[in-house]
């Protein structure tokens, strides 16, 4: 018989998960305690729950979804980790300690089937998405490794959210639950490139995790050639959503743009990229390009600072991000296809 993994299910699940061992349904609740906000590895430490029940409990479900395969430290603090999955998939994390915010930046797929051209994630393509469980146990496994508790996460490693959308919003609420992990919800931000369904579907449902949207070029041909998924919904639909989705929650999102050099980083692009907030309550996040892909490089400070400023007379306040952790290849869009080269060589 195979044993059922708890790691994962949400409080309810775990009560009726009790109940259907023939146990009280208050059992769930001790166990999400124990698994959520303990971080619990085994049944055997959970103490407040007797010794028969305990084995009981080992000899019906396991807990945990991820082994470490890799760690790496970079220079800044930041440290990535490479995590093995049941069936041998390789998936990574980085944590980012700054100041007093430790962030977690999560995968929620093995690859991603966007093929942003500039993305080295995409260039493995598309393997699988992740459970709930192994999303959520990216968290569990960095807090217990750094002996401390995480503050934000962030959807921005591997894969595209909004394309494993239930098992997103699932592991997201399971990070914010009150009882578990308890990461404030407006700490939590999702990021996706534009899935236009799921945009709406998002607002709709109400969630009070935070907005990214991956823009990277308000010029609809060229956002076209860095993301193939514009073909399918060009700007102009990005923004509608964007609207609906600021009208509904009452939020503003945050808009990425990736600068490449000589790509989207001229007056035109910022000029573009202002007249597309004019009346559109946002942030704007400039991330110069981590070298990833040879056909992009990252334009200089000067130019990063020029774009900038060009954009300071739009109502959005805008932020530069440079990405760290690149010495241990940590860094935006650096994940896993280098170790799974490695590791396939
Ligand atoms: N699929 C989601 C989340 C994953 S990527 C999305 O597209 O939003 C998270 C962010 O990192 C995206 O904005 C992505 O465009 C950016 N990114 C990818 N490669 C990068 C690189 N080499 N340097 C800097 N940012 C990069």
């Amino acid at each position: 018989m195979t044993k059922i993994n708890l790691t994962g299910q949400s409080q309810e699940e775990l009560q009726a998960f009790a109940e259907s061992i023939d146990e009280k349904r208050f059992r769930g609740k001790q166990l999400f305690h124990w698994i959520y906000q303990r971080k619990a590895t085994d049944f055997e430490s959970m103490t407040n729950i007797a010794t028969p029940l305990r084995r009981k409990l080992s000899g019906l479900a396991t807990l945990g979804h991820l082994e470490l395969q890799k760690r790496s430290v970079s220079a800044s603090g930041s440290i990535k980790y490479l995590f093995r999955l049941a069936d041998g998939q390789l998936v990574e994390s980085v944590y980012i300690p700054e100041d007093d915010r430790h962030t977690l930046c999560v995968s929620s797929q093995v690859g991603c089937a966007l093929m942003c051209s500039f993305c080295a994630t995409g260039k493995m393509g598309f393997r699988r998405n992740l459970l709930t469980g192994e999303i959520v146990d990216q968290v569990l496994c960095v807090e217990r490794d750094i002996g401390r508790e995480l503050t934000n996460v962030v959807f921005m490693g591997m894969g595209e959210p909004f394309k494993n959308y239930d098992a997103a919003i699932k592991s997201a609420n399971l990070m914010s639950h009150p009882d578990g992990i308890a990461i404030g919800t407006r700490h939590i931000v999702i990021s996706t490139a534009g899935i236009i369904p799921e945009i709406y579907r998002f607002a709709d449902e109400g969630h009070k995790f935070k907005l990214a949207i991956s823009l990277h070029s308000a010029l609809n041909e060229k956002r076209q050639q860095l993301m193939p998924i514009s073909r399918k919904w060009h700007v102009q639909a990005l923004t509608e959503a964007m609207k609906y989705y600021i009208k509904k929650s009452g939020r503003r999102p945050t808009i990425e743009i990736v600068l490449l050099k000589g790509v989207n980083d001229s007056y035109e692009d910022a000029m573009a990229l202002k007249e597309m907030v004019h009346n559109m309550p946002c942030k704007i996040n400039l991330i110069p390009y981590n070298p990833t892909i040879e056909a992009f490089q990252r334009p200089d400070p000067r130019q990063v600072d020029r774009f900038a400023n060009w954009l300071l007379s739009s109502k959005a306040p805008v932020s530069v991000r440079w990405s760290k952790g690149d010495d241990i290849d940590a860094a935006c869009g650096q994940l896993a296809t280098q170790e799974l080269d490695e590791l396939s060589a």
